[in-house]
């Protein structure tokens, strides 16, 4: 309840509580930043789809990584506001890609706990209709741990946005310690492998294992296989071995602005 924010922001050192403050006026004067980061099918290597990863850039520290201020977007109480944002933009520009005829889709980072309430549905459904963006060109990435500690109340949420043909996907999977037998409960489309296993399969036996048995696993029931953090060329060998479906990573492509992203586009259609 309110009591425990008071004391936890008041714990906080001053020049913490300023970062809060400047972040919220931050996000008022659009200092947010969304960068697109292609996910590749990986037989035909054509991008299919672009992660939505935030930046904000700061009028004095330049631009901040997310590790760098996520913490102060939950402190604040800013975490609906900085979903809100990031998704109108993400849809906004996914919108005018289609129109162009670039024919990518665009995926978004949603913190486990909004998806508790059905008014997180509702605004998406409202996000998408204000571009009048088809519902299947949106993926929402939920993080595997979150998801865990209150399936009951998400799983409603999670059936009305699939009813509406939102794809869902489980974000850096194999962390959160869930089983096959809870995953084949969950109504989600795809299965996003973290890149911690990914970018060590190459050298370790065990990461290899735990990549090959997931994608084995999630194929056979049905689920699109994602790989992220793909650096170089043995570790993108090894996974269309494995029947991987989708990837993404240095390799591939770095993130980029939405104005990069179309420029890279046109580079490689002229290729
Ligand atoms: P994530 O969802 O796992 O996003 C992928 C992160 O991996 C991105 O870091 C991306 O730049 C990085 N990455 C991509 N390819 C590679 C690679 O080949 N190797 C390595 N080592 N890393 C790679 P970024 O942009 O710093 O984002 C970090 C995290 O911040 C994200 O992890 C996500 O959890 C969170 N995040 C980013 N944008 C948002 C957002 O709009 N909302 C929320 N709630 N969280 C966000
Ligand atoms: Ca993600
Ligand atoms: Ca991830």
């Amino acid at each position: 309840g309110p009591q425990i924010y008071r004391s936890e922001i008041d714990d906080r050192p001053p020049e913490q509580l300023a970062l809060v403050g400047e972040l919220r006026t931050g996000i008022d004067k659009d200092q947010l930043v969304v960068y697109y980061q292609p996910q590749f099918n990986m037989v035909t290597l054509r991008p299919v789809r672009v992660e939505a990863l935030v930046r904000w850039m700061h009028p004095t520290r330049g631009l901040l990584s997310p590790g760098e201020f996520i913490p102060f977007i939950e402190l604040g109480n800013l975490v609906e506001l900085l979903t809100e944002k990031v998704l109108a933009r993400a849809i906004a520009d996914c919108r005018r890609w289609h129109r162009a005829g670039i024919h990518v889709d665009v995926a978004v980072n949603v913190p486990p706990r909004l998806l508790r309430h059905m008014d997180f549905a509702e605004s998406v459904f409202a996000a998408l209709d204000a571009e009048r963006l088809p519902a299947d060109a949106l993926t929402l990435e939920v993080t595997e741990s979150g998801l865990l500690s209150d399936v009951e109340s998400a799983l409603p949420v999670f059936e009305a946005l699939r009813e509406r043909g939102v794809r869902l996907s489980i974000d850096d999977f194999g962390t959160g310690y869930s089983s096959f037998t809870h995953l084949r409960r969950l109504p989600v489309d795809e299965i996003k492998i973290d890149r911690t296993f990914v970018s060590q399969m190459v050298e370790n036996e065990e990461d290899a294992a735990i990549v090959r048995s997931t994608i084995d696993l999630g194929r056979s029931i049905g689920r699109t296989m994602v790989a992220e953090g793909v650096e170089d060329q043995e570790t993108m060998q090894a996974l269309l071995d494995l029947e991987c479906d989708l990837a993404q990573g240095f390799l591939l492509a770095q993130p980029m602005t939405g104005k990069r992203f179309l420029r890279w586009i046109d580079e490689r259609a002229a290729d």
